[in-house]
């Protein structure tokens, strides 16, 4: 115990470890390579992340985020809720307690966890890039940062996805694209608006065939909406025009109460990401003790998801525990076991979803592959008044309050089951065709 720690990187996972390794008795600094964010939550969505790309693009915080903050970090949770945070339940015939949403854009949760840091004195060294981790014998002894090696015993690597410290000591070993591109977009509700209804939690989702789009509420007002594609998909490409994207949330009677006019306004470009993967990562055995990789360093899933701050804080609490208990590294080896389930299951419904939309953009037959698809949490949300049971599970799972996959031979069964009243619902709340959405797009 005791030793002095560089976290490197102040996303969610790095501000978390952070957190929990200071109030802990270790001493802690954090290195990010951003300048420093607003200190008023409401500018808190106009921070620079060049850093962390993915902030403007929506993050959901799902049940079991919630759930791992108000237990380990309580004063960040609460200092979220007095900030204008809310709080939305996913339904579910037996709805648990933890089946709770945070209203929260990402760059507001940051603000919190970053608030956090300096009721602690946790020095945060901002617009501080680390270039390299410096290594005596099989140990770390430092960061350079500049022309300076500051000395650490244990160096946290929270450089997210892109972190260029990793490569050297880790290995991959499992690496999928996620078969999607996203084109996102930012939108602020007029004064005085309140947040229309939405569908699961935080969340509306409305799953085409051959595409898929969701709107995201969040706090102070705000709200985004992503519109994902296939990778190939040169056609869905104009989304990232701003009045095409317009013209095809205007084919979503869903999105009309957030829409329409005089309700709401952009507050952002629609912005694309594309080349997203889900890479697996484990720590070599030729990594100088001290290296402690975590958050998207270690494991990168499927946006689609919103698993990853989840991922990150779960991981944040198991590495603080092997750290206090003095053995590090079976932190990341821990975290290596709890996260490959999540990341398994994340690859099976990529593949899923994958395959439909490319029949569905080939116009080829959809039943087979429907038939071979793992169960579609998203529309067994919607079955309760039929299998309470499915729905229950489902509600669980996607909050990662569950196991990390539905999978299995009984649920599968009672899927199969419930068939023909998935097929009525889809027919009764109809997401727009792909044909429908190119003629959208295209304007005539
Ligand atoms: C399009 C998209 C949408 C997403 N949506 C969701 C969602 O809905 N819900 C969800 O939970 N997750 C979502 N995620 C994932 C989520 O953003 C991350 O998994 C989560 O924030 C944990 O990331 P992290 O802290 O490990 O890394 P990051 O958030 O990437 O942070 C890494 C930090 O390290 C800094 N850094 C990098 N290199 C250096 C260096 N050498 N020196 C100093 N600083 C450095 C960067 O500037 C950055 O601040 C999404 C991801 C993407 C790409």
């Amino acid at each position: 115990m005791n030793e002095r720690t560089a976290v490197v990187g102040a996303g969610v996972a790095g501000l978390c470890t952070a957190l929990l390794l200071s109030r802990q008795g270790q001493h802690v600094e954090v290195y990010e390579r951003d300048p420093e964010g607003p200190s008023d939550v409401l500018d808190a969505g106009a921070r620079t992340r060049p850093g962390a790309p993915q902030t403007r693009h929506p993050h959901v915080f799902l049940g079991l985020f919630r759930k791992q903050l108000i237990s380990h970090l309580p004063d960040v949770h609460d200092d979220l809720i007095a900030n204008g945070v809310g709080e939305v339940p996913l339904a579910s015939p037996g709805a648990t307690p933890d089946q709770v949403m945070l209203a929260a854009r990402r760059s507001v949760v940051e603000w919190a966890l970053r608030r956090a840091l300096d009721r602690d004195a946790i020095p945060y060294h901002a617009g501080a890039s680390v270039q390299e981790i410096v290594t005596s014998g099989s140990a770390v002894s430092g960061v350079r940062v500049s022309d300076d090696v500051v000395p650490y015993d244990l160096v946290v690597d929270a450089c997210g996805a892109r972190s260029r410290l990793a490569p050297s000591w880790t290995e991959v070993v499992a690496d999928v694209e996620c078969g999607k591109v996203y084109n996102s977009r930012f939108y602020r509700l007029a004064e005085g608006v309140a947040p229309p209804p939405t569908r699961y939690g935080t969340v509306t989702v409305v799953d085409g065939l051959g595409y898929g789009v969701a709107l995201f509420s969040h706090d102070h007002g705000s709200f985004s909406i992503d519109v994902g594609r296939l990778p190939e998909d040169e056609t869905l490409k104009d989304l990232r025009d701003a009045s095409a994207f317009s013209r095809v949330l205007g084919l979503f009677p869903q999105f009309e109460p957030w829409l329409k006019p005089g309700v709401s306004t952009p507050v952002s470009e629609v912005v694309p990401m594309a080349g997203l993967r889900n890479v697996m990562r484990t720590l070599s055995p030729s990594a100088p003790s001290g290296y402690l990789p975590i958050g998207d360093a270690l494991c990168v899933t499927d946006p689609t998801f919103g698993r990853g701050a989840a991922l990150g804080l779960g991981q944040a609490i198991r590495l603080a525990t092997a750290v206090a208990a003095g053995d590090p590294v079976s932190g990341v080896r821990e975290n290596e076991q709890w996260l490959r389930p999540w990341y398994d299951d994340v690859i099976l419904q990529d593949q899923g979803r994958t395959a439909l939309w490319r029949a569905a953009v080939a116009n080829e037959p959809l039943e087979a592959i429907l038939a071979g698809l793992p169960p579609n949490p998203f529309m067994l949300l919607d079955a309760g008044e039929h299998d309470p049971v499915l729905a229950d599970a489902s509600a669980q799972y996607v909050n990662m309050l569950a196991a990390p996959t539905m999978d299995t031979p009984e649920f599968r069964e009672r899927v199969g089951k419930l068939i023909p009243v998935l097929m009525t619902q889809m027919m009764m709340n109809p997401a727009p065709s792909y044909a429908e959405v190119v003629k959208a797009l295209s304007g005539t």
